[in-house]
């Protein structure tokens, strides 16, 4: 397109300035705003300085824009604001013959970008005659942003307006038309939802139409960090999720449990039977005594018999061979010790005297047995009568506690081998550039702080019955985190992060784990207080070949920073996702129990929320609920003395004390 001469006029309306017209910077300002980025197509034809003043300003319009000396183009800065005496937009309004409002929201999304009080102005164009006239904001730095704003695509509007001929204008498309102006096609942007296109837009000329080959939902939608600050999102375009319904896509996301043969020993505590357990022996193998005397022969229609009989043989509780005993004798026998062959009662020594000893006087020869009473089986324990060869003695799904019955009764039934689930290994890493290491000798530094989450959250980790793996802490650059999470996923089945989820440029975890690492982000918020930024994602993980760990995917968890907010969310969503892995049946998760408050608690109007509470049992039968204190975020202390979380539900208001709510579990009870 050749280059047009255009005139433009400038018509600064400012009280101030026409008192004075040295304070006036505008004019000057855009004089060369034109002559520097108007690409030689503007000779700026009248300067004229007005009071705020609609029909002063009315005057000036119609003298620039009607007759033959019309200008093409009419600026005006000043009185676009919400003052009483801003009235630019009256004076200019009325005169239009037509309306330009593309222009207007050109300027102010320009705007927009800079400062929310683009919001505060104003402004109007259009055309009257065949002049453009556009209104511009009265500070030279705003004035000269929205005139740049739209300052490219004046020549084109001059020249039609001023009667050009579109069909000529137009003729090589819109793609021309934007070259010849110097500007840039708007890529739609990745989250606009709807694209209102121009017409023009689609060149089907033989061209084939861009075709992406990913679906919008499959791309990632954390930031770029190769964008920079400015470019970073500014609101999260993660969906906030319910508690619920972010435990529900947990689940969803969890590979199942792996059973594996294991040893009986007491590294089976906190293990889930992933099969039923028969006894390979019975209880008792042989038949026992229950007393100490003297195991006899007696028959069902006749009772022992009273009298006096040789101590044929002795009986302890050791292995080993024992003589079968003949009608007319008796053997010695201690608790527990098995009878001797043909014996089928024992007399306990209480209903017994010594006769005769040997000559030494240590041993027994003769004793008497005073009662005629003991029946067949009296005194002793049947083979199998506790647990039978063959009987189920633990079920699929059973835990063996460290309260011991369960690994007790594998050892007494000749179990040494059981299938059990495999329990999840965990890494706990820190990350921030700011984050030292809580055993650092020299002092902090000017915003340092010391790593706390690290070691409670491996503490937790560990008290739940889960091995834990120190995984450091990741400074907050890309190449960091990816190195840590790349070498963490090789061997580490859950990966627990804290910090760098929030909405700073240096919150990279989202990126890193989308990004670079390819990994899915299946939640990104939860409406929940404190930890709205807990995300969730999964890694698909490929062994190396000879590799015996199965492809399972890899669980991350990235916790927000804060020290309260990390140790809550651990424990809300990693316990559960722990247990469920661990093939533990549901409930999963923390315990959950009715308790009363001690005092009133505020709610949160919009987030469900988790307040720290010490809890106690009172001799009234009842669990009181007492709380740890402030309840910010970054507030270590409001977890010491936490023995459980309230849950609070979203709503405006208080909760009154006396009053029962839940409450869920995460320490162990005291006494009042
Ligand atoms: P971020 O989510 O990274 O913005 O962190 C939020 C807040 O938590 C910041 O004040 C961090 O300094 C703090 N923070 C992050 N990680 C830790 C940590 N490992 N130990 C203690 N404080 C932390
Ligand atoms: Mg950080």
């Amino acid at each position: 397109m050749e280059k047009l001469a255009l005139k433009a006029a400038i018509l600064i309306i400012s009280d101030t300035a026409f008192q004075d017209p040295s304070t006036d910077k505008s004019a000057q300002i855009l004089t060369d705003a034109f002559s520097k980025e108007g690409g030689d197509q503007w000779s700026i034809s009248d300067r004229t300085i007005v009071p705020d003043d609609v029909i002063a300003v009315q005057r000036e319009i119609c003298r620039l824009s009607d007759g033959d000396d019309a200008v093409n183009l009419l600026i005006t800065t000043g009185g676009t604001g919400f003052a009483v005496k801003d009235n630019t937009p009256e004076a200019v309004h009325p005169l239009l013959h037509r309306h330009a409002p593309g222009l207007v929201h050109g300027m102010l999304a320009a705007s927009l970008e800079v400062t929310s009080f683009a919001m505060m102005s104003r402004p109007v164009a259009g055309v009257r005659n065949k002049t453009l006239i556009v209104t511009l904001p009265g500070s030279p730095k705003g004035a000269k942003e929205n005139l740049l704003a739209i300052l490219k695509l004046l020549p084109h509007a001059c020249q039609q307006a001023a009667g050009g001929d579109s069909r000529a204008l137009h003729a090589g498309g819109i793609r021309k038309l934007e070259r010849d102006a110097g500007v840039t096609n708007k890529q739609p942007s990745q989250h606009a939802h709807h694209h209102h296109q121009h017409d023009h837009v689609h060149s089907h000329g033989g061209h084939v139409i861009p075709k992406a080959h990913t679906r919008p939902e499959d791309r990632p939608v954390s930031n770029d960090p190769q964008a920079g600050p400015s470019n970073r999102h500014r609101k999260s375009p993660y969906p906030i999720h319910s508690v619920n319904s972010a435990l529900n896509l947990i689940y969803k996301n969890t590979p199942p449990p792996e059973a594996s043969v294991v040893a009986v020993n007491t590294d089976l505590v906190g293990h889930t039977l992933a099969e039923d357990v028969t006894a390979g022996e019975a209880v008792p193998a042989f038949r026992a005594s229950i007393v100490d005397g003297y195991a006899v022969i007696v028959s069902a229609d006749a009772p022992s018999t009273p009298g006096v009989f040789s101590v044929a043989s002795v009986s302890h509780a050791a292995a080993g061979e024992i003589p079968e005993l003949q009608r007319g004798e008796v053997a010695r026998i201690t608790t527990g010790a098995p009878l001797p062959p043909g014996a089928n009662a024992v007399i306990m020594v209480e209903d017994t005297l010594v006769k005769s000893t040997t000559a030494d006087g240590k041993d027994e020869t003769m004793v008497e047995i005073l009662t005629g009473a003991v029946k067949p089986n009296e005194n002793l324990r049947e083979v199998g009568s506790d647990v039978n060869k063959g009987d189920v003695v633990l079920r699929r799904g059973e835990e063996i506690t460290s309260v011991g019955g369960e690994l007790g009764l594998l050892a007494s039934v000749g179990v040494s081998r059981v299938s059990a689930y495999r329990k999840p290994i965990v890494g706990v890493l820190s990350t921030g550039d700011e984050i030292v290491s809580h055993d650092r000798e020299e002092p902090l530094r000017l915003g340092e702080v010391r790593d706390s989450n690290r070691l409670t959250l491996m503490a937790a980790v560990r008290g739940w019955g889960y091995t834990a793996v120190d995984l450091g802490i990741a400074k907050d650059r890309s190449g960091s985190l990816e190195e840590h999470l790349r070498s963490a996923l090789r061997s580490i089945d859950v990966i627990i992060t804290s910090g760098g989820v929030s909405m700073g440029e240096l919150d990279l975890l989202k990126p890193t784990i989308e990004r670079a690492i390819g990994g899915t982000i299946h939640f990104g918020r939860v409406a929940m207080k404190p930890g709205k930024p807990t995300t969730f994602a999964t890694v698909a993980h490929k062994p190396l070949s000879g590799d015996r760990n199965s492809a399972r995917d890899r669980l991350i968890f990235s916790l927000p920073g804060n020290p309260a907010s990390a140790l809550v969310t651990a424990n809300l969503f990693v316990l559960p996702t722990l247990q469920k892995m661990s093939g533990k049946p549901a409930p999963w998760g923390l315990p959950r129990m009715k308790v009363v408050l001690r005092e009133d608690v505020r709610c949160d109007k919009d987030r469900a929320e988790y307040h720290r509470v010490g809890l106690k049992a009172g001799d009234d039968g009842r669990v009181w609920a007492s709380t740890t204190g402030g309840q910010r975020s970054s507030k270590v202390s409001s977890l010491k003395g936490a023995q459980g979380l309230l849950c609070l539900p979203a709503k405006d208001g208080m909760i009154a004390r006396g009053e029962t709510i839940d409450a869920l579990l995460m320490g162990s009870l005291q006494g009042l």
